[in-house]
Protein backbone atom coordinates (compact mmCIF):
# COMPACT_ATOMS: atom_id res chain seq x y z
CA UNK A 1 0.00 0.00 0.00
CA UNK A 2 1.61 2.81 -0.96
CA UNK A 3 1.87 5.89 1.80
CA UNK A 4 0.68 8.77 -1.14
CA UNK A 5 -1.79 6.90 -3.88
CA UNK A 6 -5.17 6.25 -2.66
CA UNK A 7 -6.57 4.40 -5.08
CA UNK A 8 -7.65 4.53 -8.59
CA UNK A 9 -10.19 7.24 -8.85
CA UNK A 10 -11.45 6.81 -12.79
CA UNK A 11 -10.53 5.18 -15.81
CA UNK A 12 -11.17 7.64 -18.61
CA UNK A 13 -12.33 6.12 -22.45
CA UNK A 14 -12.43 8.08 -25.30
CA UNK A 15 -15.65 7.29 -27.08
CA UNK A 16 -16.85 8.22 -30.77
CA UNK A 17 -20.58 8.12 -29.55
CA UNK A 18 -21.53 8.47 -25.96
CA UNK A 19 -25.07 6.90 -26.51
CA UNK A 20 -23.81 3.88 -28.45
CA UNK A 21 -21.19 3.44 -26.26
CA UNK A 22 -23.37 3.19 -23.11
CA UNK A 23 -25.30 0.33 -24.99
CA UNK A 24 -22.27 -1.77 -24.01
CA UNK A 25 -21.13 -0.05 -20.43
CA UNK A 26 -25.07 0.28 -19.02
CA UNK A 27 -27.47 -1.88 -20.86
CA UNK A 28 -25.52 -4.27 -21.48
CA UNK A 29 -23.12 -4.73 -18.31
CA UNK A 30 -25.20 -2.93 -16.02
CA UNK A 31 -23.69 -0.11 -14.58
CA UNK A 32 -25.40 2.91 -13.33
CA UNK A 33 -25.08 6.45 -15.25
CA UNK A 34 -23.78 8.80 -12.42
CA UNK A 35 -24.19 11.69 -14.06
CA UNK A 36 -22.96 13.55 -17.37
CA UNK A 37 -22.09 16.34 -18.26
CA UNK A 38 -20.48 19.23 -21.24
CA UNK A 39 -16.91 20.56 -20.75
CA UNK A 40 -16.75 22.69 -23.18
CA UNK A 41 -13.18 24.17 -21.63
CA UNK A 42 -11.97 20.81 -22.57
CA UNK A 43 -14.02 20.23 -25.42
CA UNK A 44 -15.64 16.93 -24.04
CA UNK A 45 -19.21 15.38 -23.21
CA UNK A 46 -18.72 13.38 -20.64
CA UNK A 47 -20.36 10.27 -18.79
CA UNK A 48 -19.81 9.02 -15.53
CA UNK A 49 -20.34 5.27 -14.75
CA UNK A 50 -19.25 4.52 -10.56
CA UNK A 51 -17.81 1.21 -10.14
CA UNK A 52 -17.15 0.17 -6.40
CA UNK A 53 -14.91 3.02 -5.33
CA UNK A 54 -13.97 4.08 -8.81
CA UNK A 55 -15.90 5.43 -12.19
CA UNK A 56 -15.63 4.70 -15.76
CA UNK A 57 -15.54 7.99 -17.43
CA UNK A 58 -16.64 8.13 -20.76
CA UNK A 59 -15.23 10.91 -23.12
CA UNK A 60 -16.74 12.23 -26.09
CA UNK A 61 -14.73 14.90 -28.20
CA UNK A 62 -16.96 17.45 -28.98
CA UNK A 63 -14.43 19.57 -31.67
CA UNK A 64 -12.45 17.52 -33.91
CA UNK A 65 -9.47 20.38 -33.33
CA UNK A 66 -8.95 19.90 -29.98
CA UNK A 67 -6.31 17.90 -28.37
CA UNK A 68 -8.73 14.77 -27.59
CA UNK A 69 -10.18 15.26 -30.59
CA UNK A 70 -7.03 14.44 -32.38
CA UNK A 71 -6.12 12.15 -30.10
CA UNK A 72 -9.62 10.32 -31.57
CA UNK A 73 -8.66 10.80 -34.89
CA UNK A 74 -5.16 9.35 -34.67
CA UNK A 75 -5.53 6.47 -32.08
CA UNK A 76 -9.32 5.32 -31.93
CA UNK A 77 -11.36 4.54 -29.35
CA UNK A 78 -10.00 3.21 -26.09
CA UNK A 79 -8.32 3.81 -22.95
CA UNK A 80 -7.20 7.62 -22.79
CA UNK A 81 -5.98 7.37 -19.18
CA UNK A 82 -5.63 6.71 -15.72
CA UNK A 83 -6.20 8.76 -12.89
CA UNK A 84 -4.54 7.70 -9.11
CA UNK A 85 -5.99 9.85 -6.46
CA UNK A 86 -3.00 11.02 -4.17
CA UNK A 87 -2.52 12.63 -0.79
CA UNK A 88 -0.54 15.24 -1.87
CA UNK A 89 -0.12 15.80 -5.21
CA UNK A 90 2.69 18.25 -5.13
CA UNK A 91 4.84 15.59 -3.18
CA UNK A 92 4.28 12.71 -5.70
CA UNK A 93 5.05 15.21 -8.42
CA UNK A 94 8.22 15.92 -6.38
CA UNK A 95 8.76 12.00 -5.41
CA UNK A 96 8.47 11.25 -9.49
CA UNK A 97 10.78 13.90 -11.28
CA UNK A 98 13.22 12.78 -8.61
CA UNK A 99 13.09 9.71 -9.76
CA UNK A 100 13.98 11.32 -13.56
CA UNK A 101 10.81 10.59 -14.51
CA UNK A 102 8.85 13.76 -16.78
CA UNK A 103 5.53 15.18 -15.87
CA UNK A 104 3.15 17.12 -18.46
CA UNK A 105 2.47 19.13 -15.68
CA UNK A 106 5.25 20.13 -13.31
CA UNK A 107 2.88 22.26 -11.38
CA UNK A 108 -1.23 21.34 -10.51
CA UNK A 109 -3.88 22.35 -12.62
CA UNK A 110 -6.78 23.46 -11.03
CA UNK A 111 -10.76 22.83 -11.98
CA UNK A 112 -13.54 24.77 -11.39
CA UNK A 113 -14.17 22.74 -8.15
CA UNK A 114 -11.25 23.18 -6.56
CA UNK A 115 -9.47 19.87 -7.14
CA UNK A 116 -6.04 20.03 -8.71
CA UNK A 117 -4.30 17.69 -11.09
CA UNK A 118 -1.47 16.61 -13.09
CA UNK A 119 -0.34 14.64 -15.89
CA UNK A 120 2.32 12.15 -15.98
CA UNK A 121 4.02 12.47 -19.48
CA UNK A 122 3.14 8.70 -21.03
CA UNK A 123 6.64 7.73 -21.90
CA UNK A 124 7.42 8.27 -18.42
CA UNK A 125 4.83 5.70 -17.86
CA UNK A 126 5.73 2.77 -20.03
CA UNK A 127 3.05 4.39 -22.98
CA UNK A 128 0.17 5.02 -20.44
CA UNK A 129 -1.16 8.66 -19.45
CA UNK A 130 -1.67 8.82 -16.10
CA UNK A 131 -3.27 11.62 -14.34
CA UNK A 132 -2.67 12.65 -10.71
CA UNK A 133 -5.46 13.95 -8.86
CA UNK A 134 -6.07 15.20 -5.12
CA UNK A 135 -9.12 15.77 -3.81
ZN1 LIG B 1 -9.25 12.14 -15.81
Amino acid sequence: MSDSVKRINHVALVVEDLATALTFWRDALGLPVGHTESNPAEDVDIAFLPVGDSEIELLKPTDPESGIGKYLAKKGQGIHHICLEVTDIEATIQRLTGHGFEMINETPRIRPDGTRYAFVHPKSAFGVLVELYEA
